[in-house]
């Protein structure tokens, strides 16, 4: 009795989170993040990720806030997925994933280097990753960058090098002005409770009155799915799986590297 008590909870835990992305605007998306100075204004934006697919995978929520806000966002990914030989495949397919996220193809780049190879135990150089990001950032005029935390959502060390190379760039280059922000990775039980993540979430968020974190809440999961759909190489049943499970589906978490 007290199980299925239990699992209707749950149940009903989901269905009112659920209906909180349905409902509830992005009040949570917040001023200090877009802010520039005292000034709001069109910011452009570098997300750094290792693969094509981390961009569906972990970080739409962060993504449909910044294309509906208007700003410039751009892509920036430091491999072609080539762990399996299908490299050129993953490559064409992030270029369908970031057209299903509104995001102009001309605003997307891949890297295919020798020393930046996807796989485990393929250990990239953070020196050449910062020089990488710092060339984008020149030629773009990046005022931000959004990218993985230390942990890289999943623990794939290509995930956690990207993240050193940017502290790498703030650390040691002239870009050490530029604002940069992490995805933050969760615990396992809030990495897999789907929209239910919201509610603690959003009380981080408020807790950092500071602005130096902020909780995106995605108002088009569903977008997500069609995103991680052009993935077709990718997009087998466990995956599948991930995407509704995920938080990352529903919401994302920025804090802001110092
Ligand atoms: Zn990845």
């Amino acid at each position: 009795m007290a199980w299925i008590l239990l699992i209707g909870f749950l149940i009903f835990l989901w269905f009112v989170s659920l209906c909180k992305f349905l409902l509830v605007s992005r009040k949570t998306s917040s001023n200090h993040f877009m802010k520039n100075g005292r000034t709001h204004q069109k910011r452009n934006v570098l997300l750094v990720v290792a693969h094509p697919d981390d961009e569906s995978m972990f970080f739409t929520p962060a993504i449909n806030f910044l294309t509906s806000s208007g700003h410039n966002l751009h892509i920036f990914c430091l491999s072609i997925g080539n762990a399996d030989g299908k490299g050129n495949i993953r490559k064409r397919e992030l270029f369908q994933a970031c057209a299903a996220l509104k995001i102009p193809w001309q605003q997307v780049k891949t890297v295919d280097h020798p020393d930046l190879q996807d796989g485990f135990g393929k250990v990239w150089d953070h020196n050449l990753v910062a020089k990488l990001i710092e060339e984008e950032i020149s030629s773009l005029s990046i005022d931000m960058i959004i990218t993985f935390d230390n942990y890289g959502v999943s623990g794939h060390c290509n995930h956690r090098d990207v993240h050193y190379g940017v502290r790498k760039l703030l650390h040691d280059t002239s870009q050490r002005d530029i604002e940069a922000w992490e995805l933050v990775s969760t615990n396992i039980l809030r990495k897999y409770s789907g929209p239910v993540d919201v509610w603690l979430s959003m009380c981080f968020s408020i807790l950092h009155k500071n602005g130096t974190m902020q909780c995106f809440v995605n108002k088009h999961p569903r977008r997500s799915f069609l995103a991680m759909a052009q993935h077709s190489s990718q997009w087998v049943w466990f995956r599948k799986l991930f995407v509704a499970l995920s938080s990352y589906t529903y919401m994302n978490t920025l804090r802001k590297i110092k």
